[in-house]
């Protein structure tokens, strides 16, 4: 009978000193020693890779000017709320990196609510932010959040898109940064929340308020509760920095009545306190948002507030062609893929503002009434024999007319 051989090496049985047989083949104990120190060198090499942030690693901070800087390439205005996002991130930097020192002082972190209405650019800032940062960034909706065991997502969900951020690297995730939008939703609905339960008001900040606090979480690694069988992942939030958004639809009527018995008080010898109605968000204090709704002790764990400017006409057009990407510049490029050279006039883009305003849509309006203007440009110009395109006034309104985006705007 043939002698047998190890299918790796080739070399016969009696060689190797013991061949173990699989299915259409045999191995030697050599080369199952070969190939274990091989596996153990890849794995090793693995983990290096994903190695988390250390504290000694080089990690280029940028400065509270340059945070800034970067955030004026994309967003428009809102001068203070940049100003104060940039020295929040560059603090969260200082936090990430401090080394533990004998004199008992440690950075905490301060978590940052920004209140301005829709569409004024609150999730565009933490985009944008999160566009300049090397640390796991995940954007989260606060309206699908309901206390555990009811219908919605629980509160731990926040933090599974972080860690998915990170690569389920969980030391990396935890020094990581979480946007909460619309975190007005989760206000409490009454003065007394006892008569109805409120599963999506006042149990979910209590919820939140551990996370906010730093405490170590559990978290499910694919998320939801289909799946109870997974095992959790512990997730410490004590340095996560966390930056929530909102409308907070009706504030202003607190700022006003705060601003109005202050005033009396005031007034007397301060005649030129002039308050400017048109844009009361900037007087907010946080005692305001307790009166709105959240708990004194998310207010207070949430210690950095700031205002978005609601944007005016000239905001707008700005936004229309100066950000870095800015949808002017997104079309001049598609129609550059098809050698086309487009051009859109100064009244033109009047007429696009100005419908936003007329019918109510804001900046983010801005997108839907250019696609309507656009289409058929886009559907025609691909196979025809123009080589440039100029977007006038008249253009526009022929287009616009011949969509339907405008007949359901209000
Ligand atoms: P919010 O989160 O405040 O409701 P968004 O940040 O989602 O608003 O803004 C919607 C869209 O409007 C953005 O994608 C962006 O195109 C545009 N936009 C809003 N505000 C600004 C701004 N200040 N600068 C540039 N673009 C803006």
């Amino acid at each position: 009978m043939k002698e047998k051989k190890c299918s790796f090496c080739g070399r016969p049985e009696h060689e190797t000193g013991g061949l173990i047989s699989g299915i259409s083949g045999f191995i030697c104990i050599d080369c199952i020693e070969q190939a274990h120190f091989l596996l153990q060198d890849v794995c090793s090499d693995k983990n290096k890779k994903k190695k988390p942030l250390e504290k000694d690693d080089k990690i280029k901070i940028q400065k509270p000017t340059q945070i800034k800087e970067f955030l004026d390439q994309y967003v428009i205005g809102q001068e203070y709320a940049k100003k104060v996002l940039s020295v929040a991130v560059y603090n969260h930097y200082k936090r990430i990196l401090q080394k533990n020192t004998d004199d008992g002082v440690e950075i905490e972190k301060s978590n940052i609510i920004m209140v301005g209405e829709t569409g004024t650019g609150k999730t565009l800032l933490a985009k944008t932010i999160a566009k300049m940062l090397d640390v796991p960034f995940a954007i989260v909706d606060a309206t699908v959040l309901t206390e555990a065991g009811y219908v919605g997502e629980d509160i731990e969900s926040l933090l599974v898109r972080l860690l998915q951020d990170a690569d389920y690297d969980v030391e990396k995730a935890e020094k990581g940064i979480v946007f909460i939008d619309e975190i007005d939703k989760i206000a409490r609905k009454g003065d007394n929340p006892s008569i109805t339960r409120d599963v999506s008001g006042e149990g979910v900040q209590q919820g939140l308020l551990k996370l906010l606090e730093g405490s170590i979480v559990n978290v499910p690694p694919q998320g939801g509760r289909k799946h109870p069988e997974q095992k959790m992942i512990a997730v410490d939030t004590k340095n996560i920095l966390f930056i929530c958004g909102g409308a907070f639809d009706g504030i202003d009527r607190c700022i006003a009545a705060r601003l109005n018995t202050q005033i009396i008080g005031y007034s007397l010898n301060k005649k030129d306190n002039v308050i400017d109605k048109q844009n009361l968000l900037q007087y907010i204090i946080p005692d305001d948002i307790r009166k709105f709704g959240l708990i004194p002790e998310i207010v207070g764990r949430m210690p950095v507030l700031t205002y978005l400017n609601p944007l005016d006409k000239e905001a707008l057009k700005q936004i229309l062609t100066e950000p870095k990407n800015s949808i002017i510049k997104q079309y001049i490029k598609l129609f550059e893929f098809d050698n086309i050279k487009l051009e859109f006039t100064d009244d033109a883009l009047d007429f696009i503002v100005n419908n936003a305003i007329q019918y109510k849509l804001g900046a983010r309006g801005l997108r839907s009434i250019c696609e309507s203007i656009m289409l058929n440009a886009m559907y025609e110009f691909p196979s025809g024999r123009n080589s440039s395109l100029k977007v006038t006034k008249e253009f526009a309104e022929q287009n616009l007319d011949k969509s339907h985006i405008l007949k359901f705007a209000i």
